[in-house]
């Protein structure tokens, strides 16, 4: 073996869904958004001029987006980072915040990422066991009630000190969603420590932390133009934390490569915040097919978890999960199947336009017989 095999950093990286290349399939199993983004995005691109989109290095402080997002949630300058895509937020906010030797916590049944993150920095960290419904409880990430705390207490309640916290809500796979304050218990019981939230979903959810910001200086939210904003291609992320923390983001990114966002993304990355109307209507036309595909696979037989994303978390009675996956792979009709020892009998389906859910349910009814 060479010497030098023993300098290579070894890590096992994270695999996302399949990106089948062929236009035939019904893809429901990276939760990007069924419907395109605002025509004003499509037009601000075709409207990028060579100089601006090529031949120059774009704004290395990503401004115009930058304000626009501060606009939008009503933030001060200096609360908004921004990435290529929340997975590079994400990054940075780990290489950042979590600089200890105390071990970070978060679900064991949650973004896959996270534990490959924690790897590649060497961030030791501990899985936090959903309870049986899959429901994170602000208990087991150091909360007392204070009605309860004698016996939070005596059952020996000595959770060790951790070096952050990360929660993503609502939490995926699980598209399950923690009331606000639930999540603020979380955030109060741990003031030492950075707490990221990770709100990819959070537009088809209702309660989002940012009204908490004001409150907490060890908050980081993270979101994405992924799902909602039908823009993962694009590969736009960004945190809302305090002008201190963001400050701190940008050190640590500007030190690793100081031009991530490209013109043509922060254009459509403006064009979409400013189209508010449009993605409010998209929003909504999700959440009625989700409803739809809640109530059509219960009558299919499935265990389906109440869902606040654009995907559902679902788990077949009448056939095998994998039967059921390689069926539906067969059919061109790819969904999204994790090996993890508590979620291996549960398939996380997209929410598509109607047709696609109703060729799915089709297919379904096929396949069970
Ligand atoms: C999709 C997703 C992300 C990453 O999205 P980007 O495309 O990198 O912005 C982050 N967290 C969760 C929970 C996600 O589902």
């Amino acid at each position: 073996m060479p010497k030098w095999e023993d300098n290579l950093r070894q890590v096992t990286p994270y695999v996302p869904g399949a990106q089948p290349q062929s236009k035939n399939v019904i893809k429901l199993n990276t939760n990007e958004n069924p419907y395109p983004p605002s025509p004003k995005v499509v037009k601000a691109i075709q409207e990028m001029d060579l100089e601006t989109a090529m031949r120059k290095y774009p704004d290395p402080t990503s401004g115009d987006l930058v304000h626009a997002l501060e606009n939008y949630h009503g933030l001060d300058e200096g609360q908004i980072f921004v990435g290529t895509g929340s997975d590079d937020v994400l990054s940075i906010a780990f290489l950042t915040f979590f600089n200890s030797d105390r071990p970070i916590i978060f679900p064991d049944v949650t973004y896959s990422f996270y534990p490959v993150w924690a790897q590649v920095y060497g961030i030791p960290y501990r899985e936090i066991p959903l309870d049986e419904s899959f429901r994170i409880l602000p208990e087991d990430y150091g909360w007392i009630d204070p009605e309860n705390r004698a016996s939070a207490i005596d059952e020996g309640g000595d959770i060790p000190e951790n070096g952050g916290v990360v929660i993503a809500n609502p939490n995926a796979p699980t598209g399950i969603s923690l009331k606000r304050g639930y999540v603020e218990q979380i955030i109060a019981a741990n003031p030492d420590v950075i707490v990221i939230v990770d709100e990819a979903y959070i537009d088809y959810s209702r309660e989002s932390v940012l009204p908490l910001l004001h409150d907490y200086d060890n908050l980081v939210i993270v979101r994405t133009f992924s799902k909602s904003r039908a823009m993962a291609g694009m590969r736009i992320g960004y945190a809302m934390s305090s002008p201190r923390l963001i400050r701190a983001m940008n050190d640590v990114a500007q030190s690793i490569n100081s031009y991530t966002m490209s013109a043509t993304t922060l254009k459509a990355g403006v064009a979409s915040i400013e189209d508010d109307e449009y993605f409010r209507a998209r929003i909504e036309d999700v959440r009625k097919t989700r409803a739809r595909t809640i109530v059509e696979l219960k009558k299919r037989f499935f265990n389906v978890l109440p869902s606040s994303t654009n995907f559902v978390f679902a788990s077949p009675s009448r056939v095998k999960c994998e039967t059921l996956f390689e069926e539906l792979c067969a059919r061109n009709i790819f969904v999204r199947h994790f090996n993890g020892e508590r979620i291996r009998d549960y398939l996380r389906i997209t929410i598509g336009t109607d047709r696609e859910m109703d060729a799915l349910f089709a297919a379904i009814d096929e396949i069970q017989g």
